[in-house]
């Protein structure tokens, strides 16, 4: 594995306009970080990628490379781009184990922050305010931290491992974290003013399972994937397993259950092969692990047994239209994965902060609510997103805080 990481690092042509750095979303400084690697330099590659991203090291795992930093890479013109993933991941979990909780923090403003959400957007907020000298406190309604990183990406793509070190990181760093907090239910955000914060953020994500409103939908064998992946253990979802969506949560799921027991898993979407929104990468595993993909049916009821499904085809302006008859896809267990919303627990019971249409709250471009001191970003604003679009927004907001406070009188 080592070796493999040099090899790839020694195959970098140090481009003088990289490629690679245009496609990464918050433009990680690939050159620099492989340089510094080649002359030995591992703790200040490392400090170079964490400061620019604190979640690089999850980045390596889950970040979508084929279309951003190696999809970029000019030697995949001709043949294998450099794989920078391996070269991240070696780096930064290399720095995780070093960070001091010191380098780059500057002198206690003595101003309180509150962090709702410990996601990927919470997480990033937390690390680049607490360096400015913030005392911040991140508010996580469950018992751990890292949001869908923790509680949605499984295992076997992301060890949680990863996550419990970041947390030993954030507390290096001075932040304090309040588990099992669902803010709205019992505080909220005017509590945090009261008791002291200047700013509080928002990063709360989109846990409200998308339903599909059909007959059977609350049957004991029919499920939402969410919920599935939060914990697969206390399911008992049999033999075979029907998933219905078309994008990487459901893919998620399925290869979870197979490697929770179920034999037989399938995956239906309503349109065809072309217009599965889960990544290439993932729909080649999810094959490799036996998932059975069924195109161009559509559900119309949950069964105890299955689903029923017409068959359906896309009409030219994108309609899809559906056939007359039912047949029946037989199935343990059913578990709908065709995405999620925000809850609603936290703007229902503070005054002044706006949603849209979607429920998602509305900002402005430096993540300002409607509330003054009130900020928020990740997939609460902007709806399913990725890891590095949340901590590319985050970066932002975070500047936009500090400003704020520093303005206030
Ligand atoms: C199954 C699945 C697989 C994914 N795979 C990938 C992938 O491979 N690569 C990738 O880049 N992205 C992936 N994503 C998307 C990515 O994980 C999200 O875009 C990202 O986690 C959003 O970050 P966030 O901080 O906005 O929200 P979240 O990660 O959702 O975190 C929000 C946090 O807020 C907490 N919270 C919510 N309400 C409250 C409250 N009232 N009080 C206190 N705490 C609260 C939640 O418990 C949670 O910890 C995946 C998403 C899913 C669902």
């Amino acid at each position: 594995m080592s070796n493999h990481v040099i090899d790839e690092a020694r195959r970098c042509l140090q481009c003088r306009n990289p490629k690679c750095t245009e496609g990464c979303p918050v433009r990680t400084d690939i050159r620099g970080a492989i340089a510094l690697l080649k002359e030995s330099k591992i703790e200040q590659a490392g400090e170079l990628l964490f400061s620019n991203n604190p979640l690089s090291l999850v980045c390596s795992y889950v970040c979508p490379q084929e279309s951003q930093c190696e999809g970029h890479c000019v030697l995949g013109l001709k043949g294998k781009p450099v794989q920078f993933s391996i070269i991240e991941n070696y780096i930064s979990d290399y720095y995780l184990n070093i960070i001091d909780g010191q380098t780059g923090v500057q002198p206690p403003s003595g101003m309180k922050v509150a962090v709702i959400g410990s996601g990927p957007a919470g997480v990033t907020i937390s690390f680049i305010l607490a360096k400015k000298g913030y005392d911040v406190t991140i508010y996580e309604g469950n018992e751990k931290i890292g949001g869908v990183m923790r509680y949605g990406i499984p295992e076997f793509r992301l060890p949680k491992m990863v996550l419990d070190r970041l947390k030993t990181a954030l507390i290096k760093y001075g932040v304090k974290i309040r588990p099992n907090t669902n803010i709205g239910t019992n505080l909220n955000i005017d509590d945090f003013f009261r008791d002291g914060c200047k700013s509080v953020f928002i990063g709360t994500g989109v846990w409200r399972p998308n339903r599909l409103n059909l007959p059977g939908e609350s049957f004991g064998n029919v499920h939402y994937a969410i919920d599935y992946l939060r914990n697969p253990d206390v399911y008992d979802l049999g033999d075979t397993v029907i998933v219905v969506g078309g994008g990487n949560t459901a893919i998620d799921v399925a290869r979870t259950a197979i490697r929770k027991g179920s034999r037989h898993v399938s995956l239906v979407f309503n349109r065809g092969a072309e217009h599965l929104t889960a990544s290439r990468e993932e729909i080649e595993f999810a094959k490799i692990d036996g998932v059975e993909f069924v195109y161009n049916k559509s559900t119309v009821r949950f069964l105890e047994n299955g689903i029923a499904v017409r068959d359906c085809a896309e009409s030219e302006n994108g309609e899809i239209l559906e056939g007359e008859e039912e047949s029946i896809l037989p199935s343990d267990s059913t578990i709908i994965a065709v995405g999620q919303g925000p809850r609603s627990v936290i703007v229902s019971s503070t005054k002044g902060i706006d949603v849209n249409g979607r429920g998602l709250i509305a900002v402005d471009e430096s993540g300002r609510t409607t509330r003054p001191g009130v900020y928020a970003s990740g997939d609460v604003v902007t709806g399913a997103k990725t890891v590095v679009e949340a901590v590319k927004v985050s970066k932002r907001v975070a500047e936009a805080m500090d400003e704020y406070m520093k303005s206030l009188p």
